[in-house]
């Protein structure tokens, strides 16, 4: 045989080896939680990068395909890898740097270095799929940061990306400087029917999966939060937007805010502190889902000097809480979702420990950073539930969280895509 001949006769063995090989892991927790409820001793069957079978342990470990890798977590729960619905990958903690110096001070490169890490992070607490709603003034610098995750180059969540975010002129931040020069600002200035059209045109172009807009900011006469786009011009986003498969999702704290974006038909209102009664029906009717961002006011409020469990709660505090509660006994979806580089990228779970913290049950909370997120965002039928035919992107921890909620942080493996992170 010549070298010819020899090196194709190899490289057809090689590529069948290939077709042909199929990679099998059984993980066996205590329980699992499917997104909705518990499963008590239930076990996982993955092929390659999806779920093989769910069933019952006795069951699946009687038609185990031979050479199938077993993973056998006592007293632990398997879950579906959690979804984080508001990130700022760009950002990090407002006490190392405020918010403005990022935006101003940092470089675009400075800022990437750390949203890689910040990436890597955010996927080892566990969180293998996350909405980034905002660049915050580094343009389209999450397009790269996502490819290179798709890629395999870094380690990171699955991501779905807004770029940088649309604001009405005027409205945003940073402010407060002489009226003589021009200061860059840390989402994209768009007003009226041309400029808004192009605009989200251009982030689409550019790679948005989803069109953010701020639906207020703080601009009022006294420096309070006040609306910004008329109903009309959050119409005219949202129907640009859709004609292209994007949703489009609304930072919106005032209730005037928040009523304008709903019936502009926006998806999700992020925040939401000072929404009414009037507001929640309005969310239920038209199922726009509410993402409290408890995290990121708790957070702040500590920054401002609040020693939380020492001193009385701020007057903030105390109406997030109520305006929370309001929300979920009047039915509103609650997303999950905390604002993430407010405070540390990897400590995402705060939002989940908050949600308990301010009245709902573990299991509810744990509902919504799975298969509520899942469906909020899209994605539907790919993750967000431990389910046949889904990716196998999958969280295993020490403990029950659907108990006590903390015991999310006990992690024992997180799987992205079928492949085990850190192995
Ligand atoms: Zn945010």
């Amino acid at each position: 045989m010549n070298k010819l001949k020899a090196v194709l006769l190899l490289l057809m063995i090689f590529s069948f080896e290939i077709a042909s090989a199929q990679s099998y892991i059984y993980i066996k927790p205590d329980r699992i939680f499917d997104g909705e409820k518990n499963l008590e001793r239930y076990g996982v069957l993955i092929k390659n990068n999806k779920i093989e079978s769910i069933e019952n342990q006795l069951t699946i470990e009687k038609n185990l395909p031979k050479d199938t890798k077993v993973i056998d977590l006592k007293g632990c729960t398997l879950l579906p890898g959690l979804i984080e619905g508001h990130t700022h990958l760009f950002l990090h903690p407002y006490n190392e740097t405020p918010w403005e110096d990022q935006v101003l001070k940092e470089a675009r490169s400075y800022r990437t270095s750390r949203a890689v890490v910040h990436a890597e992070r955010t996927l080892k607490a566990g969180f293998t799929t996350a909405r980034d709603l905002g660049t915050e003034g580094a343009e389209f610098d999450d397009v790269g940061l996502k490819k290179a995750i798709n890629d395999g180059i870094i380690e990171g969540p699955r991501l779905l990306i807004a770029t940088k975010a649309l604001i009405a002129t005027g409205s945003y931040a940073p402010k407060g400087f002489s009226p003589d020069i021009q200061v860059p600002q840390g989402a994209e200035e768009a007003d009226g029917h041309d400029d808004l059209i192009k605009k989200v045109r251009n982030q689409i172009g550019h790679g948005a999966d989803l069109i953010k807009i701020y639906a207020d900011y703080r601009w009022g006469l006294r420096g309070e939060a006040a609306p910004t786009f008329s109903i009309d011009e959050i119409k005219l986003i949202v129907e640009t937007a859709k004609s292209a498969g994007r949703p489009t999702v609304a930072h919106a704290s005032t209730a005037e805010g928040m009523r304008r974006a709903i019936l502009g038909g926006v998806e999700t209102i992020e925040h939401g502190d000072n929404g009414t009664s009037e507001v929640w029906k309005l969310m239920v009717e038209k199922n726009v889902c509410l993402c409290p961002t408890l995290a990121a006011g708790d957070a702040i409020s500590q920054y401002r000097g609040w020693k939380k469990g020492i001193d009385p709660e701020p007057e903030r505090i105390k109406k997030k809480k109520e305006t929370f509660k309001q929300a979920f006994d009047a039915g509103v979806k609650i997303c999950f979702g905390g604002d993430v580089g407010v405070f540390a990228h990897g400590d995402n779970a705060r939002e989940l420990e908050m949600m308990v913290e301010y009245g709902m049950k573990p299991i509810d909370a744990l509902k919504s950073a799975t298969s509520i997120n899942s469906d909020a965002f899209h994605l539907e039928n790919q993750v967000g539930r431990v389910k046949v035919g889904f990716l196998a992107d999958i969280l295993v921890v020490d403990g029950n969280p659907t108990q006590n909620i903390k015991d999310i942080r006990n992690i024992k493996l997180v799987m992205k895509d079928g492949k085990i992170i850190g192995e």
